[in-house]
């Protein structure tokens, strides 16, 4: 059999998500995957359910020693286990998405030991390099061989920074087909609402999770704050950095907000879908609305994701603004037109795109009799934008 294998590494909830579709399609496409999960988040139990969810089956192999270790130590104890695995499996081509310490790291063991990078969600750019995250995606957009870029603007910043234009293509961000594909249909959704005691249109749905927002605890408090003051009910489903911070700094809870344990993606979009207002500093939310037709309220000091901005999906703010933009984006005619408004995203078929583009970038099995392959720009073509 000449199809080569192909790893794909990932360490956390939202590259899971997001890679769902890809794997997916690298499956129908006959493509043997080996799929590694670092472990940045969350406990085995949690990670397959996760993966059940997306309708994956579980990762073949969980990495050691990385969830809870600080960065430094996630990306070398990563890097050394991916480049064991990797010497052993011979991937002809290994698949990372976003911008992760995991995804960073598997970016590095596969460019040194010689196998081709394909990056999902390339070319993304804060211009902020105090995030984390901004430098994981250059040193990614470094190394990478096939560059996955959701939106025009996105392959713009790898071209202006010098990539090759034969390696950036615009696939859109699998995300879309994700959103779709999770979203119940509305006697589940409606049943999602009933459980969690909250009502269609009734409240806001918010997620704090980045270190600007929970590490510094006057910039927490600020933020829970401004939840608190939106005049109406507020149910924060609680990463658990934000609910370590939240203890360790003694901070007290607005009478508004109710804290609840993380949920599943289909409940988490079903609650998306039914609340007046989403307020969140994730990057994928930014991306969910814009499938779900919401408004949102991004509490940073950056974003990588203008296009949300752009659509009219989302107002960037500090805590002190959140009442502000809350009000300009629950106009009427302003959320009328964001129902029917289409994702700057993509068009649900970023997944297919890119395992097109895995397959024509990938090396051979070894000892296997060379095939002609097309060249990556013909294999992103075969499945048009
Ligand atoms: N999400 C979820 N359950 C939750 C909160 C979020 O399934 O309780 C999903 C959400 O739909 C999105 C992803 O997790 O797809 C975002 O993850 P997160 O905000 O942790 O990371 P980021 O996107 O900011 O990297």
């Amino acid at each position: 059999m000449n199809a080569p294998r192909v790893t794909v590494v990932m360490g956390t909830r939202p590259e899971i998500i997001k890679l769902a579709p890809v794997l997916l399609a690298l499956e129908a496409l006959g493509v043997e995957q080996d799929v590694v999960f670092t472990g940045q988040h969350y406990d085995p139990e949690l990670t397959e359910v996760f993966f059940r969810g997306c309708g994956l089956r579980p990762p073949a192999t969980v990495l050691e020693g990385v969830g809870g270790a600080d960065r430094v130590d996630q990306i070398t104890a990563s890097i050394a286990q991916l480049s064991l695995r990797m010497r052993a499996q011979r991937p002809g081509a290994v698949v990372v998405q976003g911008d992760t310490n995991s995804a960073n790291a598997g970016a590095q063991a596969a460019h040194y030991l010689g196998v081709p990078v394909v990056h999902v969600e390339a070319g993304l750019r804060s211009n902020d390099r105090a995030m984390p995250e901004e430098v994981n995606r250059l040193l990614i957009g470094a190394l990478a061989d096939v560059h996955c870029c959701a939106t025009a603007a996105n392959a713009e910043n790898l071209l202006r920074a010098g990539t090759p234009a034969r390696a950036v293509h615009v696939t859109g961000n699998p995300i879309v087909e994700a959103t779709r594909r999770a979203l119940p249909g509305p006697v589940q959704q409606s049943r999602f609402l009933r459980d969690v005691g909250v009502e269609q249109d009734g409240y806001v749905l918010a997620t704090v999770h980045r270190p600007e927002n929970t590490d510094d605890p006057q910039r927490l408090r600020d933020l829970l704050g401004a939840l608190g003051d939106l005049g109406l009910p507020v149910l924060l489903p609680l990463h658990p950095r934000t609910r370590a911070r939240l203890e360790g700094f003694g901070l007290a809870v607005p009478a508004a907000v109710r804290l609840h344990e993380p949920v599943g993606h289909t409940e988490f979009l079903s609650l998306a879908a039914g609340s007046r207002l989403v307020v969140s500093d994730s990057g994928g939310v930014q991306e969910e609305v814009t499938v779900l037709g919401k408004p949102l309220v991004v509490v940073r000091n950056s974003t990588e994701r203008p296009e949300a901005v752009d659509a009219g999906f989302s107002v960037l703010t500090s805590a002190a603004g959140v009442r502000e933009a809350a009000a300009s984006l629950l106009r009427p005619e302003h959320l009328a037109a964001l129902a029917t408004r289409p994702s700057p995203f993509g068009d649900g078929r970023a997944g297919l795109r890119i395992a097109a583009l895995t397959l024509a970038a990938a090396l051979p099995p070894a000892g296997s009799v060379p095939a002609p392959a097309p060249a990556p720009a013909a294999a992103a073509r075969a499945v048009p934008v």
